[in-house]
């Protein structure tokens, strides 16, 4: 911990407020971490530059383990599916004491790197353990207690997964450890809101885990469940991240998956549908019109060599999108970002391609959209320095060597493009210094 002492108030030199860079301005909040004023600083200043903290929303802690250890050469055609064969094997040894000493070390990744909110979609459920019918819920727990120790702010997103794929083809052997009948999975859902004691950093949401994973009625019982108790609360799902997927899609139901879900279920702004990376034009204008927001998870799509998100055409619609880190072979937002918008220059032979205007830098406007698209995703008040917000900040040093004589709008580009972490000053949650 640093010597930065918890107080109902932070001034900045700068801040980066909805409506772009203030000057001297002091951020007040009340003793649950809820900003209730933003007013000129008076006294002095104890930061140099505060951005809001990003939202992480796609991540499975467990997955770190793997970073470094799957990117070597097995088979010619090497791809997404020889990659969850090696995933599998990890995910079945998992315990609740491996799983929360996998979730205290990422989360502190993700709190460093400048993630204040990371949302677990949840699928090792070390269900394959029939003898201990409390092992998915110790699962659950292990990950609350690790989110609660690192002092992250955690959507918990419990997976239904119940197949091998389209049809209802029963789950593979190292499938096992994920599935849940539907009874149990929202008896899950239930006991993890009424017993868990929650702290105020903690919600819970839903996560079928695919189209492939989860069959219509076991969806439909899902979204009845949450219209019934809880309204409104994210849901997130993976869906069209594999070619193959859109190929069993539509032999299954004769539409792609997107579109498949789009005309079945009713699909809202509190919906986050991750990677989405193989979408036609109408898919595209249909997740527009629906709210929802797209979950990109670009170090992990490139890793797995998924393909391209029509990411230019969609941010050009004004499509809500945020990132996630997904495998977390990366556990920086920097490089999401600064990836994202790197494929799109290669691709187009352009700079600054999202740019509007030049009022601020390519790097903020990525960095305020991919905030704007997390707020919505995780169903939470954050990713906004203004009242009734989370006080959920990173603050940068303008005393770095890559920052000095920088606009405060060029040090945020500076920390996208070119810094990092290594320019994060210290990271608060809830208006407590985390670092
Ligand atoms: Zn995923």
């Amino acid at each position: 911990m640093s010597d930065f002492a918890p107080s109902q108030q932070i001034s900045a030199d700068w801040a980066l407020l909805p409506d772009g860079w203030h000057q001297h301005v002091s951020i007040q909040f009340d003793h649950d971490g809820v900003i209730t004023a933003i007013a000129p600083a008076k006294d002095v200043n104890r930061v140099d530059l505060l951005i809001p903290g990003m939202i992480n929303v796609h991540s499975h802690a467990f997955q770190r383990s793997l970073a470094g250890r799957t990117h070597r050469f097995s088979k010619p055609g090497d791809d997404f599916w020889s990659w969850r064969t090696l995933m599998y094997s990890t995910a079945a040894e998992m315990t609740p004491v491996t799983q929360h000493s996998a979730g205290v070390r990422v989360f502190n990744e993700f709190l460093r790197n400048g993630y204040t909110t990371v949302c677990e979609f949840h699928y090792t459920h070390g269900a394959i353990d029939r003898s201990n019918a409390e092992i998915p819920a110790l699962m659950c727990d292990a990950l609350l207690r690790a989110s609660g120790e690192v002092g992250i702010r955690f959507l918990l997103l419990p997976v239904l997964y119940q197949q091998a794929g389209f049809g209802n083809q029963p789950s593979s052997q190292d499938q096992r450890s994920f599935v849940l009948d539907t009874p149990v999975y929202l008896g899950l859902i239930d006991h993890l809101r009424a017993e868990m004691n929650l702290s105020r950093l903690q919600s819970v949401g839903y996560a079928p885990h695919s189209l492939r994973a989860v069959g219509y009625d076991a969806l439909r019982d899902l979204l009845d469940h949450r219209r019934e108790t809880a309204p409104g609360s994210p849901v997130h799902i993976h869906v069209s991240e594999q070619a193959r997927e859109i190929n069993e899609c539509m032999l299954a139901t004769g539409k792609r998956p997107v579109e498949w879900l789009l005309e079945s279920m009713e699909v809202d702004q509190s919906w986050c549908l991750i990677h989405a990376t193989h979408i036609s034009d109408s898919e595209m204008s249909g997740i527009i019109q629906s709210g929802a927001t797209v979950g990109l998870c670009p170090t992990t799509e490139a890793d797995l060599g998924d393909g391209h998100f029509p990411f230019e055409k969609y941010a050009g619609l004004s499509g809500s999108w945020a990132i996630g880190s997904d495998s977390n072979t990366s556990v920086s937002p920097v490089e999401e970002v600064r990836l994202l918008d790197y494929t799109s220059r290669l691709l187009h032979r352009r700079r600054n391609v999202f740019q509007f205007d030049a009022s601020l830098g390519s790097g903020t406007r990525l960095y305020q959209r991919a905030c704007e698209g997390g707020r919505l995703a995780s169903g939470l008040p954050v990713g906004r320095i203004e009242p009734q917000s989370h006080a959920d900040f990173v603050a940068l040093s303008t005393s770095h060597a890559l920052t000095e004589d920088l606009s405060a709008d060029e040090v945020l580009n500076s920390y996208i493009y070119a810094g990092g972490k290594d320019l994060i000053d210290q990271v608060f949650v809830a208006g407590i210094p985390q670092l």
